[in-house]
């Protein structure tokens, strides 16, 4: 079965036991977003216990607070109502086994997935690939805690980001499913 043919099938059960949800109001009813990485093993309606209609939830390589979550955050809170906000990065990162200088030099040799091993990623495949790579931050992570403060505090200083909204930041555990508070980011998010 291909992943289309899953998709549609798993889709037709969740229609079929959609019960009232079709009246769901636009605005989130529990007033707060999430901005998490798109890690697979990651499932924020689960570690947060969310269900449709509940909250915003950001997703990106990594859960960084790029200029395109700020803008969806700018969204959520000035025209949908949010009031408190989660950064939520994780240990075991994708983002912590490369660089910028690793992936432009992968995508320069190829366009074919790259394979991971316990030396990082490692180019396979034949080219040719694209020197575009160079031109993206990709926002990778060297330091986990460090980075969940960074963007924080990227997102606190924002100038379109009004300072009654609380922002709190945390690591998921990918060995654990716990939450684990990022004392500097929350200081760092604090209302003001
Ligand atoms: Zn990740």
């Amino acid at each position: 079965m291909s992943a289309r043919d899953e998709v549609l099938a798993a889709n037709e059960s969740y229609a079929a036991t959609f019960g009232d949800k079709g009246e769901l109001s636009l605005p989130p009813a529990r007033n707060f977003a999430i901005l998490t990485c798109m890690d697979a093993r990651l499932d924020p309606a689960g570690y947060a216990g969310l269900a449709e209609g509940d909250a915003h939830v950001i997703r990106n390589a990594g859960g960084r607070a790029s200029d395109d979550a700020i803008r969806s955050l700018v969204i959520s809170y000035k025209l949908l109502g949010t009031a408190e906000w989660f950064v939520i990065h994780h240990t075991d990162c994708g983002m912590e086994f490369f660089t910028n200088e690793v992936m432009s030099e992968l995508l320069a040799s190829s366009l074919e997935t790259a394979a991971l091993g316990p030396e990082g990623f490692t180019a396979v495949g034949t080219g040719p690939g694209s020197p575009e790579g160079g031109n993206i931050d990709w926002l990778t992570i060297s330091d986990q805690e460090g980075s969940v403060v960074e963007d924080v505090t990227r997102i606190r200083n924002h100038p379109l980001v009004p300072g009654s909204i609380p922002i709190h930041g945390f690591l998921y555990d990918v060995r654990t499913g716990r939450l684990i508070d990022v004392p500097g980011a929350t200081e760092a998010g604090a209302a003001r």
